[in-house]
C-alpha cells in the first residue's frame, strides 16, 4: 500500500511530553477522503490516552479525535464528498460494518469493536491509529462528517466529540420541550451539554463544584446552578431531574447525585471509566426505580444529525484556539479545570 509522511504531534512515552515526529497515512484507498487539518479539539481523552490512564496506550500515541479540515483527495468510489469540501472526523475511522450494532448505524457499539481515530488497530496499516493533532488524514468515507459551511470551523472542532457524547444520551432518552435535566461538571463535555439539552427545549441545571463557573453556566443556557459541594443546595435538587448527564473524568461518588432524580430518572456516565467507589447504594435506585447508565459517543448517522441540528441552531462550542506547541501547558490547564470551555488546535501552526 502506498503510503506518505506528514507531521505530528505525539507522546513517546507516559512522562514524555508530546513533542513534534512523523507519521504514516495511506494514500487514499478507492473510498478513502484525504482531509488537511485546519483544526483539532483537544479532549479529556486525548490526556487520558497520552497519560495511559486507562491503560492500554501504545507509543507514540497521536491524540485528536475532533477534527475540521478541508478535503484534499477522494478515492474513485466516494460519492459524498469532493475536493475543497469542508469535512469533520469524530472519534472512529472504522469498524466492521456488519455486526447488528453497524446495521443498526451504532457503529460505536460495534460488536468486535469500532476502531478508534488513535491508539485503535489500523487495519491497513498494521499500526496504531493516529488522531487529528497532525496534518492530514485519510479516512473511509463513511467515518466522515458534513459539516454546515456557515458555522465558525475551529468552534464546530469541539462537536465531533463533546457534541455527539452529550447529544446521543439526550436523544436516547428522549430529552425534548419541558424535559428536567442536570448535567454534572462543566467542562468541554459538559457546555455542550448544556446548549444542546437547551436547544431541544429542556430545562436545564449544572452540577459543579466550582463556584467560579455559576455565571457561564447561565450564559452558556442553564437555568440553574447547584454547587455540588453545598450540602442545603444538594438537598434542594432532590426529586428533580428526568436525566442526569454525568461528564466527571475520575473517581467520584455517584450515590451524591441520586437522591435528586425524579422516580424513573435515569443517571448516565460518559465520563468516568472504571470501577465506582463507594460502591453504588441500591436502595434509592430501587425505591424510586432510578437507573445508572452511562454511553459511548454516538453513531455516524446520529453525528451528523448532531451536525445539521447544530448548524440549524447556530450551536458551537465556546473555544479557547491554541498553537499545536502550547498542548503540554493545555493539558496542565485541562487538570486544573482552567479552560472556558474546549481548547482547539490551529493545525496551521504544525506547518510553520
Ligand atoms: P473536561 O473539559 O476536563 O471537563 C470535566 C469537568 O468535570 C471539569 O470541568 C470539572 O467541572 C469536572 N471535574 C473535573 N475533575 C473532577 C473531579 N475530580 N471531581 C469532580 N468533578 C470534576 O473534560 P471533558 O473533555 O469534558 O471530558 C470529560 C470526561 O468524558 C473525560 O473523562 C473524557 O475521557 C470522557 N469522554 C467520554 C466520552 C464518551 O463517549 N463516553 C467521550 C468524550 C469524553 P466543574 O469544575 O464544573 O466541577
Ligand atoms: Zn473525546
Ligand atoms: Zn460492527
Amino acid at each position: 500500500m502506498e503510503t506518505f509522511e506528514v507531521k505530528a504531534y505525539g507522546a513517546q512515552s507516559v512522562e514524555a511530553p508530546l513533542k513534534q515526529l512523523n507519521i504514516v497515512r495511506r494514500e487514499a484507498t478507492p473510498v478513502d477522503v484525504e482531509i488537511d487539518i485546519l483544526y483539532c479539539g483537544v479532549c479529556h481523552s486525548d490526556l487520558h490516552t497520552a497519560k495511559n490512564d486507562w491503560g492500554g496506550t501504545v507509543y507514540p500515541a497521536v491524540p485528536g479525535h475532533e477534527i475540521v479540515g478541508r478535503v484534499t483527495k477522494v478515492g474513485s468510489g466516494v460519492t459524498k464528498f469532493k475536493v475543497g469540501d469542508l469535512a469533520a472526523v469524530g472519534c472512529m475511522v472504522d469498524s466492521c460494518r456488519e455486526c447488528a450494532s453497524c446495521k443498526q448505524d451504532l457503529e460505536q457499539y460495534c460488536i468486535p469493536g469500532f476502531t478508534g481515530t488513535y491508539n485503535g488497530h489500523d487495519k491497513h496499516l498494521g499500526t496504531r491509529t493516529y488522531g487529528g493533532y497532525s496534518e492530514k488524514v485519510v479516512v473511509d468515507e463513511h467515518f466522515v462528517l458534513r459539516v454546515p459551511e456557515h458555522l465558525d470551523p475551529a468552534a464546530t472542532a469541539p462537536l465531533l466529540c463533546a457534541g455527539i457524547t452529550t447529544w446521543s444520551p439526550l436523544r436516547h432518552w428522549n430529552v425534548g420541550e419541558g424535559s428536567n435535566v442536570a448535567i454534572v461538571g462543566l467542562g468541554g463535555l459538559g457546555h455542550m451539554a448544556i446548549k444542546l439539552a437547551k436547544a431541544l427545549g429542556a430545562n436545564v441545571t449544572l452540577f459543579s463544584r466550582s463556584p467560579g463557573k455559576e455565571k457561564d453556566a447561565l450564559e452558556l443556557g442553564a437555568d440553574a446552578v447547584v454547587i455540588s459541594t453545598d450540602k442545603g443546595q444538594m438537598s434542594g435538587a432532590k426529586g428533580k431531574f428526568d436525566l442526569i448527564i454525568d461528564t466527571v473524568p475520575y473517581v467520584h461518588d455517584v450515590n451524591h447525585y441520586i437522591p435528586s432524580l425524579n422516580i424513573n430518572g435515569t443517571l448516565v456516565l460518559v465520563g468516568y471509566l472504571g470501577g465506582l467507589e463507594p460502591v453504588l447504594n441500591s436502595v434509592p435506585m430501587i425505591m424510586g426505580r432510578k437507573s445508572v447508565a452511562g454511553s459511548v459517543i454516538g453513531g455516524i448517522a446520529e453525528t451528523q444529525e448532531m451536525l445539521d441540528f447544530c448548524g440549524e441552531h447556530n450551536i458551537v462550542s465556546e473555544v479557547e484556539v491554541i498553537k499545536m506547541q502550547d498542548i503540554n501547558e493545555a493539558y496542565e490547564r485541562m487538570l486544573k479545570s482552567d479552560v472556558r470551555y474546549r481548547f482547539v488546535i490551529d493545525m496551521g501552526s504544525l506547518k510553520n
